[in-house]
């Protein structure tokens, strides 16, 4: 079946991000819907479970499946093994036990940076990402590749992702492929884009709520 309504609303996402690129959040989606979307040439998919993760990975090799959620470290190996990117490493301890999985490749990371003055939310302190990085950076197996963040539901966006991009400015010199900025969700891509987001994760503008 085409859902022309969900390839629609994905075409719209697509035609009015520049060249960023789009991962798809997949997390409450049907496997039919990723079918639809795979048919339509697009790859690149979010998950936010470790299981789920590696459950659509085994299913949809060819896609490409980015885990964007809080990871624990009994459930590191499934990320090592079968995440095409990792977007959401803030925890040093989590980061080896993931590299040991990785199987011989290098594994793209990004580090989750607490950009919205939330304590409760994940990702590293802006202060603290040099000596994470130089923490990151005697694992082998993980290539920083970029930093993630996420804006306060009804926080300034504009603000928490200019933030995200003075940070990734502040490090590049030391660590020049630390470029990538993985910022923006459905209702913030926009500005995320207006930013300089070089990905987006958006998953309920194309999917739906359900
Ligand atoms: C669910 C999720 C998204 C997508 O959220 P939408 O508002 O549905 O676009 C993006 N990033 C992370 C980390 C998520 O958990």
């Amino acid at each position: 079946m085409i859902d022309s309504a969900l390839i629609q609303r994905w075409q719209h996402v697509q035609s009015n991000m520049g060249d960023a690129q789009l991962i798809a959040v997949s997390k409450y989606t049907s496997d039919s819907n990723i079918e639809i979307l795979l048919a339509e040439g697009h790859l690149d998919f979010g998950e936010a479970k470790p299981q789920n993760l590696r459950d659509r990975a085994q299913k949809y090799p060819l896609a490409r499946w980015h885990m964007i959620g809080p990871l624990q470290k009994n459930k590191a190996k499934y990320i090592g093994r079968f995440a095409y990117m990792w977007h959401s490493c803030c925890n040093i301890e989590t980061a080896k036990e993931v590299a040991k999985h990785v199987e011989g490749r290098r594994l793209p990371v990004f580090v989750q940076v607490n950009i919205s003055d939330e304590p409760q939310k994940q990702g590293i302190q802006p202060d603290d990402i040099p000596l994470f990085l130089q923490q990151l950076a005697l694992i082998e197996g993980l290539e920083v590749i970029g930093l993630m963040g996420m804006a306060a539901k009804d926080g300034d966006a504009k603000l928490a992702f200019s933030l995200l991009r003075q940070c990734r400015d502040d490090v590049i010199a030391q660590y020049p492929h630390v470029q990538g900025l993985c910022m923006g969700m459905s209702n913030d891509w926009r500005i995320a884009i207006e930013e300089g987001a070089t990905m987006i994760r958006v998953g309920s503008e194309i999917f739906g709520q359900d």
